[in-house]
């Protein structure tokens, strides 16, 4: 708690001067972020960090696993639709980003089971979503054997999956149909730090290169 209270005395001192504008503007105009980040509760993927965001920039959601239940799932005590519905209706992003990353525990735990289940009912049932991804690195990609590979395998599928899902949500479909609307399923490379997006064309995670201009 120590390296918390003496960031935000950090934060105040050097890097606040630099905020405090935009900060007021923002109080002042509300949030009118361009885009819902979904990504992994896990504490090496900060998603303003590696997109160089600012505040005001990204609605972030983060779960374990950066999964999306298809719509109907959990009923209505859902976090994560509750937040897409918020973004999609209310804040009218226009970009959607899923954010899978390697090593991820939440897609190993989703492969090989969690230790001591009965006693994480919670993560069980949430890891349970993805139980289709489980069934597909099954059936798919029994060529993989090192374990590694099946894991980024996971989790690329899992973020394909959660794309699929995103279709499932009302309004996300209406305005994918209008065009008013974009969706992206990206990889975080946690050892490189590199970010790579899914191409509908070639069917593969390609590094994310600079713009050209
Ligand atoms: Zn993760």
């Amino acid at each position: 708690m120590l390296k918390l209270i003496e960031g935000i005395h950090k934060f105040r001192q050097e890097e606040l001067g630099r905020y405090q504008a935009l900060f007021h503007r923002l109080s002042l105009e509300g949030q009118k972020p361009h885009t819902l980040f979904i990504t992994c509760s896990d504490s090496r993927v900060l998603a303003e960090l590696i997109t160089q965001s600012q505040p005001g920039d990204l609605f972030v959601v983060k779960n374990a696993g950066n999964l999306v239940p298809p719509s109907h799932l959990m009923g209505n005590t859902n976090a994560t639709a509750a937040a897409i519905e918020f973004a999609v209706q209310i804040l009218e992003v226009s970009d959607i980003v899923v954010c899978g990353h390697s090593q991820c525990g939440a897609i190993a735990a989703l492969l090989h089971g969690l230790p001591a289940a009965e006693e994480m009912p919670h993560l069980k049932t949430w890891l349970d979503v993805a139980s289709p991804v489980r069934q597909i690195i099954e059936r798919n990609y029994q060529h993989l054997q090192n374990d590694e590979e099946r894991l980024t395998a996971a989790s690329e599928e899992n973020v394909l999956y959660a794309l699929e899902n995103l279709h499932t949500y009302p309004e996300v479909a209406k305005r994918l149909e209008s065009g008013t609307l974009r969706l992206h399923g990206w990889f975080f490379k946690i050892g490189t730090a590199e970010l790579f997006a899914y191409d509908m064309a070639t069917q593969q995670f390609q590094l994310i290169s600079p713009p050209t201009i």
